[in-house]
């Protein structure tokens, strides 16, 4: 790693674009450079990037790519309960829509009494005011369990 103390910018630090390429060892060596910037100073990285890397990164600023293997066994590791999962999430707003329609149903139906649950409607709810809509509701879904 190269510590250079000059505070010139560059020009594409100046122009806020990134230098691609890396020229080293007194001009014998060009190679790709990591396109890696600082939070901190917003300097671009001064590593060369990986010859594997997609995205064009050092091994510092994860420019080694996984494997579909690698990847799963990562998702594995760091999954708790499985309650956060984009499935759990799903099957969590289609029983918000579902317990919303069927509390309408109830109000409806005159089979209920007392306060109607309060706030936003989740995504995806049709709402139920009359019997033909408590119907429509069972027919559809009816048709989704087939
Ligand atoms: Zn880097």
């Amino acid at each position: 790693m190269s510590h250079e103390t000059t505070m010139k910018l560059t020009e594409g630090q100046r122009t806020g674009s990134k230098e691609q390429f890396l020229v080293t060892a007194g001009g014998n060596i060009k190679c790709l450079r990591c396109t890696a910037s600082s939070t901190r100073t917003k300097q671009q990285c001064g590593k060369p990037a990986l010859k594997t890397s997609t995205t064009q990164k050092c091994q510092i600023h994860s420019g080694r790519p996984h494997s579909p293997e690698t990847l799963r066994r990562i998702s594995e590791a760091n999954t708790i309960h499985g309650e956060a999962t984009k499935a759990a999430k799903a099957q969590f707003r289609k029983d918000a829509v579902l317990i919303r329609q069927l509390e309408d149903a109830v109000h409806v139906l005159k089979m209920g009494e007392g306060p109607r649950m309060r706030g936003r409607k989740p995504n995806g709810y049709r709402g139920v005011y009359s019997q033909q809509d408590v119907v429509r509701m069972i027919r559809e879904r009816a048709e989704q369990r087939k």
